[in-house]
């Protein structure tokens, strides 16, 4: 069931929050173990709070936009009272005493927080294998990956644990996940979204999104956790808008920019297929394609992993064994940091740091980190000159369908390729949606993306809408 339907059953009665919260319990404890989406099901506080809104609309109270219905967080943002991990062995006992920004805009809307799902350890990597709990697998078949990070959260939703679930997105984990699960992902414009609460990554990257099963859910979402908070010096002032009151209207004189750099090799031919096969659709509304460049795209990725383990290596040196986290001890302070991180830290997050760090040492950091941002820049007006010629960009989300467990695990740069048509819209600022657009034959769910020009969400949904209704009317 689409969040929609959940919430219009809800108000006309069909069905209790209780009713509603135990059916996806009931799919959670026959297949959890199996899948592992979930790190932690907070079962007696989300009983609680179905039965709290029960007896709330018995009373014929009034209730918040999303009353009753269950949503699951990732296991980087920080829930009051629940465990927040990261999926790192360094913050396996830690308990936030805060809930994040969005956690508290769900809560307000009236929502069920359900439980935490895995991911990536601190969101660093593309298939959830980097969980310290045991990775994710993909419910379309279990003997692959469901993507990165945010693995957990795509997989929750693909296998109808929960209607929603929030992601975060620093280089596409939610889009990616979303993709090769199946599900709807959008990651909102930098700054849309308050990071409050989300445990940093790389802080001019990361953004809260949000995975569901079509467009419309996405919007009603955004429109719950986007707006102004002065707790994020980087949140923007704008108001969030009523995303699912314009998403039903479709775009007229749309023009659909395809860039030349995301249909060259690497690129898996039946995922082709797919997204022009999407494209044609878009031709046949009305909607004028256009052809692009991104003539800095190719340098994307090396620019990405030298700014987020630069910010990385930055944020990650909080967990020192005093402040945060598990602590071993030694015969002196700097022993203390050494052991606690040497054995807190999994093997792709102690790869992060070290990257990071040598990227932004003395000597190294003008040549390495300095080039980065400047390219960046680039990036960003490639984008800019780009938007003067079309309204939003298409292309594919991922190059390939989900890879099986193992496949790529001890080959990181085959890992990174996993991002590259995702970590534009990061580097950049954009807003950025995947949305499902067929499958391989072997049945595995093909990713369509969608890029807006900042802050224009509103487009990138509706653009989407008109694709989704289309492709989910064929038989
Ligand atoms: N897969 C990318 C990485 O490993 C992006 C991760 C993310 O968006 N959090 O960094």
């Amino acid at each position: 069931m689409t969040a929609v339907l959940c919430l219009q059953r809800l108000a006309r009665r069909e069905i209790s929050a209780s009713a509603l919260l135990d059916y996806y319990l009931t799919a959670i404890s026959s297949r959890n173990r199996e899948l592992n989406a979930f790190l932690h099901v907070d079962e007696t506080g989300a009983r609680r709070q179905a039965q709290a809104i029960d007896h709330r609309r018995a009373k014929g109270e009034r209730l918040g936009p999303l009353a009753g219905l269950p949503v699951a967080i990732k296991d980087n943002i920080c829930t009051a009272n629940i465990p927040t991990t990261c999926a790192s062995r360094i913050l396996k006992d830690y308990i936030p005493p805060y809930d994040a920004h969005v956690v508290n805009r769900l809560r307000e809307a009236d929502a069920v927080i359900v439980g935490k799902t895995n991911l990536d350890e601190f969101a660093m990597g593309s298939s959830t294998e980097n969980s310290a709990f045991g990775p994710t697998r993909n419910p379309i078949d279990p003997t692959r990956i469901p993507g990165g990070s945010s693995g957990g959260s795509a997989c929750a939703v693909a296998a109808d644990f929960v209607p929603v679930s929030l992601g975060s997105d620093t280089g596409g984990s939610v889009r990616q996940p979303a993709a090769l699960c199946g599900v709807v992902g959008l990651k909102p414009s930098y700054g849309r979204v308050s990071r409050y609460g989300l445990v940093a990554f790389g802080s001019s990257l990361d953004v809260v999104g949000t995975l569901t099963t079509d467009v419309a859910d996405a919007a009603l979402v955004l429109g719950v956790i986007a707006g102004p908070d002065p707790r994020d010096s980087t949140c923007l002032r704008e108001s969030g808008e009523d995303y699912f009151a314009t998403v039903e209207q479709p775009l007229t004189d749309l023009r659909v920019g395809v860039p030349r750099e995301f249909f060259a090799a690497g690129l898996d031919s039946e995922v082709e297929q797919a997204v022009r096969t999407s494209l044609s659709i878009y031709e046949r509304l009305g909607a004028k394609l256009v052809e692009i460049s991104l003539p800095t795209s190719p340098h994307a990725l090396a620019v990405y992993y030298l700014v987020a383990t630069a910010e990385a290596s930055g944020n990650l040196a909080r967990y020192d064994g005093v402040h945060y986290g598990s602590r071993i001890t030694g015969t002196n302070l700097l022993e203390l940091y050494e052991k606690s991180r040497g054995a807190g830290f999994g093997a792709e997050v102690k790869r992060r740091i070290m990257l990071g760090t040598h990227a932004l040492s003395s000597g190294y950091r003008d040549a390495y980190y300095l080039k980065a941002l400047k390219v960046r820049r680039l990036i960003k007006a490639d984008y800019d000159a780009a938007f003067q010629r079309c309204d939003v960009i298409a292309g594919p989300t991922s190059p390939t369908t989900a890879f099986a467990l193992g496949e790529r695990a001890n080959d990181p740069l085959a890992m990174y390729l996993a991002d590259i048509y995702t970590i534009g819209a990061n580097l950049a600022g954009l807003p950025a949606l995947s949305l499902p657009c067929g499958k391989s034959q072997a049945g595995l769910p093909i990713g369509f993306q969608l890029t807006a020009p900042v802050l224009q969400e509103e487009r990138l949904l509706r653009a989407a809408r008109m694709l989704e209704r289309q492709l989910r009317a064929k038989p």
